[in-house]
């Protein structure tokens, strides 16, 4: 099957059907750009790149035809959310024979914290051509964007996100929805409140940042060092070889995501602690044995903008 059959059928599998009879690939010297139905491309450039742009034009089918997204007021639900669409079909297409990984958009992760640590940036919220430069813009609509979706699903887990997506496109396909209607549908899916997220995420620059502060025994303290709160997922592997994910919600979401089915977590134990207050800087618990490392979400879906400190190995 040629790559563009093949991205409609897993757009439509994941997204929601695509309801047009046709789609036209058109090589007239501009773009890419999106229209209803069709795409202008250029050529002269490698294959991958030529499928790229041709499956993110594509994607806008989704975000901003089929709900009728203004791009320069929502750019990151416009852009974003299809950059993330495009984004997991290359994934699916070229990367299937490997191992599937716990974050296959990691090259957007990567441009957002870039832009997080430049001092550039602004908040997605701003009207498109608002911005000072075209770097904070086009970093916060494709970039951040693409990552609001996929954390979101580390939020609300990853079948949930997968549900989100579907019931979002049968109850306003051909509507104009806003990107708070996306929200109350997740909300709906998951029995999760998000409006903390959709907030800090969107109309500020704040930035996660945990750590591991402390291992001592069977204890472990965590540390948040940013004004932005979120969900924590922590593995930890005991000095026996064992190992036990623990969740943490936090105290806003007023409910807990479910377990997600990822490689890593096969056979592990999981339990879900206390509540985290989203004021306290830090968290103790308790873990079961002596604690050889722990490591804070491995799935690498949280945008923690320093990593570094993020695992931790007992010496
Ligand atoms: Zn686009």
């Amino acid at each position: 099957m040629g790559f563009a059959a093949e991205f409609f059928d897993f757009a439509s599998s994941r997204f929601g059907a695509y309801p047009w009879p046709t789609y036209t690939i058109v090589q007239g010297g501009d773009g890419g750009m999106e229209y209803g139905t069709a795409t202008l491309i250029t050529g002269n450039r490698n294959l991958k790149s030529l499928v790229n742009v041709i499956f993110h034009e594509a994607a806008h089918s989704w975000y901003q035809h089929l709900f009728g997204i203004n791009e320069t007021v929502d750019e990151w639900f416009d852009e974003g959310f299809t950059s993330y669409v495009e984004e997991l079909a290359m994934h699916h297409i070229f990367e299937r024979k490997g191992a599937i990984p716990t974050n296959p958009i990691m090259e957007p992760y990567r441009g957002y914290y870039r832009l997080a640590l430049s001092g550039k940036e602004e908040p997605m919220s701003l009207l498109a051509d608002y911005y000072n430069t075209n770097y904070a813009y086009s970093n916060a609509a494709y970039n951040k964007g693409a990552v609001m979706a996929e954390q979101l699903g580390y939020i609300i887990g990853k079948e949930n996100l997968e549900k989100t997506f579907l019931k979002f496109y049968e109850l306003w396909k051909f509507k104009h929805p806003t990107p708070n209607d996306f929200k109350r549908v997740a909300e709906d899916v998951s029995g999760i409140n998000l409006k903390w997220y959709f907030n800090l995420f969107i109309n500020t620059t704040r930035k996660i940042d945990y750590a591991i502060d402390t291992i001592a025994g069977k204890e472990i303290i965590i540390r948040n060092k940013s004004d932005f709160a979120m969900p924590l997922d922590i593995l930890v592997e005991y000095k026996d070889g064992s190992k036990e994910l623990f969740y943490i919600p936090l105290r806003e979401m007023r409910g807990e995501k479910p377990a997600e089915n990822y490689d890593i977590y096969a056979g592990v134990k999981r339990t879900v602690l206390e509540d985290w207050f989203w004021t306290k800087p830090t968290y103790s618990f308790t873990a079961s044995k002596e604690v050889a490392k722990v490591w804070i979400d491995p799935t690498l879906r949280l945008a923690d903008i320093e990593s570094s400190d993020n695992h931790k190995i007992v010496k």
